[in-house]
């Protein structure tokens, strides 16, 4: 997809830290962490938002979950984490490539 900063970021094009890679998705760093561990995981598909997973695109969310479990383990998140994704206006999602956020290293606030 053109101009979609995540598929630049998958490609190449932005630098980024890579925290993992396979055939379904990508994993980063986030460039503005709002935990001391806080990275992104996106499906290689470009898909715009949570809105628009259907039958077609359900197995990577699966995978991508699965992807964080693993993660989650191997960087010893013992005292739990957050996943996140942020779906239109509302919810403030700024960049429309589908991305989960994964938040670890500190007591996380309730929502509201
Ligand atoms: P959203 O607000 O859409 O849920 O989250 C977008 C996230 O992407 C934000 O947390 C933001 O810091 C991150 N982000 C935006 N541009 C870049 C970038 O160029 N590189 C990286 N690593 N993260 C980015
Ligand atoms: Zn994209």
């Amino acid at each position: 997809m053109e101009n979609c900063i995540f598929c630049k970021i998958m490609n190449g094009e932005i630098p980024t830290t890579k925290v993992y890679e396979d055939e379904l998705c990508f994993a980063f760093l986030d460039i503005e962490p709002l935990a001391p561990t806080h990275f992104l995981v996106i499906p290689r598909k470009h898909i715009a938002s949570a809105a628009e997973i259907d039958g077609d695109t359900a197995a990577v969310v699966g995978h991508i979950y699965e992807v964080i479990a693993k993660l989650a383990k191997e960087m010893g998140f013992s005292e739990g984490f957050r996943v996140v994704t942020n779906c239109g206006a509302d919810a403030g999602q700024t960049v429309h490539h589908l991305h989960f956020h994964v938040l670890a290293g500190k007591q996380l606030g309730s929502f509201n």
